[in-house]
């Protein structure tokens, strides 16, 4: 067990270990978000083929129209220019305009160098429009640099052309509405509209159930964890068809499970283990401090033999208790490392110093094997920890002869290594990797020269980790162990 010199008795405050179930209410559903995301996405899709497709049939209705009113245009100009049938009536334009007007399905008619209406006189539409369309034909004749021009006019496509008509220069329209464009267009964006709204409710179904089907395992795993941390450890997490994740995430939660099971043992065999270590000392020095009332009081020799006995059992009883204390301390962290240059060699002997007394009155051997002046960078108060631990153990699980061999030596260029080997039963190798846990003890009574807690390894392991130091144990069933650490030269 551990003599320490202890510098700071205020016990920190115990680091969190609440299980919190809150933050729920703030973060939105699953079905929500994968909803919002396809539908957003889905819809999207929707109004982008929906804007293609409208700017293609623009497109290719326009392109048709300028094609098709450049064909007719052609033709009832023709038409005109040879003048109406006999059936007609020979100066019957008026009729011949509209009859072609149907018979193309166009709108025809011919204005006159200033823009006034010459055929048929019933067209319809106002003198400005007429003065308005003439400016646009001769601008597109002189555009396009011909007699005939095709372009695309307030909601029509048009042919205009130059016609020589009862001897004088006429201009005439044809124009191809663009209504059944727009009707088709608009028709098109109720589709859309109506696609989209259909897209929204399908995603709806969709994702409902894809949500449901992720969030399902999901809750149930949420709900055993629950148990788990209230402390029921026979739940069983399933991830099963779920996906690698979830079967991940089943994974790593009973390996939680089963961790916190292991921790939650160690924990009821450490409070018996403690209190049964607590109970003896208490136990005799409640004894010892009765008999110096009642008997050895007046006998100074007893008496200080006795008051001894008491002051021993006292500092075994402070150094368990210091040993639960810092255990709890490195590992929460609330301890730092204060790293220095120590000269390990030096510090070595310093160690094997305190164990003197059990070669002097026990006949313990320490057999030591050190290079000189090997330097390390540590943490020399915990560094100390771990060399005692280590050496307690081989000093309490040595053979019959009593002995513990202990080397230093120069690995190579940039480790040296320090080896405690004792020489009793060893370490079975389904024990191995428990003993460095908290609260191991070997379920094999011992009788021991050195105090222990069960915590010595642990600590070791906490403080080497914390260092960053390799190390780790070899061992042979009734030939004994070999604790090793190696140490970064500097
Ligand atoms: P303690 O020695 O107080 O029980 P430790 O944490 O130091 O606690 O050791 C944990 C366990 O590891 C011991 O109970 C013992 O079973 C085993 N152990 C440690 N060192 C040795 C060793 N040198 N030889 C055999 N067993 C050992």
């Amino acid at each position: 067990m551990t003599k320490r010199t202890r510098k700071e008795k205020k016990t920190a405050p115990t680091p969190r270990r609440r299980v919190s179930f809150r933050r729920r209410q703030q973060s939105a559903s699953i079905f929500f978000l994968l909803w919002t995301v396809i539908s957003a996405i889905a819809v999207a899709v929707v109004l982008l083929f929906g804007l293609t497709q409208r700017a293609m049939l623009v497109r290719s209705y326009k392109d048709e129209a300028s094609k098709e009113i450049a064909v007719k245009g052609v033709e009832i100009k023709q038409a005109i220019e040879q003048g109406p049938p006999d059936n007609f009536g020979n100066n019957n334009y008026n009729g011949y305009l509209h009859f072609l007007s149907r018979t193309y399905n166009v709108n025809v008619y011919v204005l006159d160098e200033r823009g006034a209406l010459v055929h048929p006189q019933d067209f319809g539409l106002s003198e400005t429009d007429y003065q308005k369309e003439i400016d646009t034909i001769r601008a597109q004749l002189a555009k396009q640099a011909g007699n005939s021009a095709v372009y695309e006019g307030d909601g029509e496509y048009v042919y205009g052309a130059k016609i020589n008509l009862h001897g004088a220069t006429s201009y005439l329209h044809v124009g191809k509405s663009l209504q059944l464009m727009e009707t088709s267009l608009s028709r098109m964006g109720t589709r859309t509209a109506l696609l989209s709204v259909f897209v929204v409710l399908v995603t709806f179904a969709v994702s409902s159930g894809v949500a449901g089907w992720l969030v399902n395992p999901l809750s149930e795993l949420s709900q055993k964890a629950r148990k788990l941390a209230e402390g029921d450890f026979d739940v069983d997490f399933y991830g099963n068809d779920y996906g690698r994740e979830l079967v991940e995430l089943a994974e790593s939660l009973n390996f939680a499970r089963d961790e916190l099971a292991k921790t939650d043992r160690m924990q009821k065999e450490l409070i018996a283990n403690v209190s049964h270590d607590f109970k003896t000392p208490l136990t005799m020095i409640k004894g010892y401090a009765s008999m110096i009332k009642e008997i050895s009081g007046g006998n100074p020799e007893k008496r200080d033999k006795h008051a001894q006995i008491i002051i021993d059992e006292a500092d075994r009883l402070a150094s368990l208790v210091a040993d639960v204390l810092d255990l709890s301390k490195i590992r929460s962290g609330i301890a730092r490392l204060e790293l220095r240059e120590m000269d390990m060699t030096a510090y070595l002997d310093e160690v094997l110093s305190r164990f003197a007394y059990l070669r002097d009155s026990q006949g313990y051997e320490f057999i030591l094997d050190a290079d000189e002046g090997l330097v390390t960078r540590a943490d020399e108060l915990k560094i100390g920890q771990v060399l005692y631990n280590l050496i307690g153990n081989a000093v309490n699980y040595t053979g019959e002869d009593k002995r513990v061999y202990v080397s230093l030596k120069k690995e190579n260029g940039s480790f040296f290594r320090f080896a405690v080997t004792d020489t009793g039963k060893g370490i079975k190798p389904e024990e191995i990797k428990d003993i460095w846990d908290r609260y191991y003890r070997s379920s094999e009574a011992h009788k021991r020269p050195v105090q222990g807690t069960g915590l010595g390894l642990s600590i070791v392991k906490t403080i080497l980790e914390k260092h960053g130091f390799p190390f780790g144990v070899t061992s042979e069933v009734g030939k004994g162990s070999t604790f090793y650490v190696l140490f970064p030269s500097l």
